[in-house]
């Protein structure tokens, strides 16, 4: 880790920023710019450079979008040239609204510094003026404000720069770029509403490697697979990645897809890739029809260099975006129109793709590497990878055909009752509306019972998810007043789907929201099970036979008395119903959909 002189004078170092960029004010130069491009500002000096800067342009406001959990403002900046701060202002204008997020990892800060560079340029200096000319921008300079305070040298033993920066997760211990879904930070639910409220056409997350030493200043993602609207996928493979990728390259970077290696640190065995769930900001991005840019500077280039090029891939990215609104806009009009459509006419054929895997097959690709050589360790004992410096151009197979694993027919509505009271709260968040039962109703839904239900042991993201087969069931329920109907001819409806539906990983109950429905509440004395076990098995010879074959077959279950009589409780009229079994519904017929709507008058 490197450390630097901080007294150089700012008036000396303006002179020697990067060529490309004009001459600076140096009341104007950032910390990163004042420290010989080595160091980055804390909090406090960043929200104070936005808001003069906020304060020095009419083109640009300053606001806080919510606070985190030690009540640190979460700082965003809008630029807009018609001076134009509100949504429906922007959207009337026809301009395009590109979200550009940095530090949702604070220990990955180089879009920060990147960000605070280009403001300038387009408000201050005025160079990049023109960048607003079909574009408003939203930047948030820090997201993960409390992990940016935890600040200082040894927070990324893989990263080569800055002296000292922030920490990965939130104040919380929680991983924001997981927390897309569940919500379960403040900062996340703020962000939320922030997207849903803006809606952007393009976001862009700005982050740093970890992983294999290669030659690339920059790699970047995108979501072009069966997890994103078609029409979205085109445009970002057809338009908006070849000219933005030509701009990042004509500045002198180089850049490529985010890969990982198939084995550990060895990419003569190949390259992964895959669609990221919508626990992640580009997964999240393609359920809300919206196309996002995750920018994954190499974390073994010098800091300077990864700042530079996630400037270079910021300014590439918004024009590439201006080079043709309309299209993008279209694009996006008509995936959000498809989904509100298919709600409508929710027919048990059109299905929603829930869990992705990578196919067998692969396709060749040149890799600009780094040449590494594999010996024996004596201090783990295993192999060690050395990475000798030379650069290295290899052919390699790349392994990014996405897959669809599970899928499942879209209903009407989803029907939960009023004591899930988490589900609409977070539902609101994700931009969707609800309706509420004024009136109890009874219809028939298809829903799910669960089995073989796991925890995890080890907590993940502060919850042990659960695991379970989940057995589709068709029944009639009764739902009271206050109920919740979540119709899915809005469109916003693929997160809905996600939430509701148990096979999604990122769905309420696999996060564990429904974890007490697991809990048996009521058990019956073994004395008295005894009695009535022993009736029931007379009246019943199929049910004598069922628990025969489990005695027979499960030497577990047949060795534990109490689960045996439990196994007869649970099937006896004693039995609670309600245990284990989903209390949301999913609504599939019309005739159901209407009389539930007109119960919510
Ligand atoms: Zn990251």
């Amino acid at each position: 880790m490197k450390r630097a002189s901080f007294s150089v004078a700012g008036a000396v170092l303006a002179a020697q920023l990067c060529v490309c960029a004009p001459a600076v004010d140096s009341t104007w130069l950032t910390t990163y710019e004042r420290s010989g491009f080595l160091r980055t500002g804390r909090y406090d000096e960043t929200v104070a450079y936005c808001k003069r800067l906020a304060g020095a342009s009419p083109l640009a406001k300053f606001i806080s979008f919510g606070v985190s959990a030690r009540g640190r403002d979460l700082p965003l900046v809008i630029l807009s040239q018609d001076r134009m701060f509100e949504p429906a202002q922007v959207r009337q204008k026809g301009k395009a609204v590109i979200l550009i997020q940095s530090g949702i990892h604070a220990g990955e800060i180089d879009g920060k510094d990147a960000s605070q560079k280009l403001m300038r340029e387009i408000v201050i200096t005025g160079s990049l003026r023109s960048l607003l000319d079909h574009a408003v921008l939203l930047f948030i300079p820090i997201f993960n404000v409390d992990g940016h305070e935890r600040f200082g040298p040894y927070n990324r033993i893989n990263q080569n720069g800055p002296v000292e920066t922030g920490w990965r997760v939130t104040a919380q211990n929680l991983n924001l770029n997981r927390d897309y879904m569940k919500a379960d930070t403040p900062e996340m639910r703020a962000f939320l509403t922030l997207f849903n409220r803006w809606l952007p056409d393009l976001y862009i997350d700005c982050h740093v490697t970890d992983g294999i030493d290669f030659q690339y200043d920059v790699t970047y993602t995108m979501e072009l697979g069966p997890n994103i609207d078609p029409g979205v996928s085109a445009w970002t493979s057809g338009s908006f990645l070849p000219r933005t990728l030509h701009a990042v390259e004509a500045s002198g970077h180089k850049v490529f897809t985010y890969v990982f290696p198939r084995e550990d640190h060895d990419v003569a065995k190949g390259l992964t890739g895959g669609a990221a769930p919508p626990r992640f900001s580009s997964g999240y991005a393609a359920l809300q029809n919206r196309p996002a840019l995750l920018i994954e500077t190499h974390m073994l280039k010098a800091y300077r260099t990864r700042v530079e090029a996630t400037y270079h891939f910021l300014r590439g990215a918004i024009a590439s975006v201006s080079a043709d609104v309309g299209a993008l806009t279209r694009v996006l009009a008509a995936a959000d129109s498809g989904v509100v459509r298919r709600g409508r006419h929710a027919d048990g054929e059109s299905t929603f793709p829930l869990t992705f895997g990578l196919g067998p097959g692969s396709r060749m690709t040149e890799f600009l590497a780094i040449r590494s050589v594999k010996v024996k360790s004596e201090l783990s004992g295993g192999e060690r990878t050395v990475y000798t410096g030379e650069p290295d151009r290899v052919t390699i197979p790349f392994f990014d055909r996405t897959t669809i694993v599970d899928s499942v027919a879209v209903p009407f509505a989803y029907i939960l009752p009023p004591e899930w009271e988490f589900a609409p709260q977070i539902l609101k968040m994700h931009g969707l509306s609800v309706r509420r039962l004024t009136r109890p109703i009874t219809l028939e839904v298809e829903s799910y019972r669960f089995h073989n239900v796991r925890w995890q042991t080890r907590p993940f993201e502060g919850r042990h998810g659960a695991s379970y087969t989940s057995v589709p069931v068709t029944e009639s329920r009764t739902y009271p007043r206050g109920s919740v109907i979540v119709s899915l001819d809005q469109r916003g409806a693929n997160v809905a789907v996600h939430l509701f539906e148990p096979e999604s990983k990122d769905s309420f109950v696999a996060w564990g929201f429904f974890d007490a429905i697991f809990e048996q509440k009521e058990y019956a004395e073994s004395y008295i099970m005894e009695k009535v076990g022993r009736e029931m098995l007379e009246r019943d010879s199929s049910l004598q036979a069922e628990f025969r074959q489990k005695v027979e077959t499960d030497t577990v279950f047949a060795a534990r008395p109490e689960a045996r009589l439990n196994w007869l409780y649970l099937r006896s009229p004693w039995g609670d119903p309600w245990l284990s079994t989903y209390p949301v519904g999913r609504i599939v017929t019309s005739s159901a959909f209407l009389a539930a709507v007109d119960a919510a008058r």
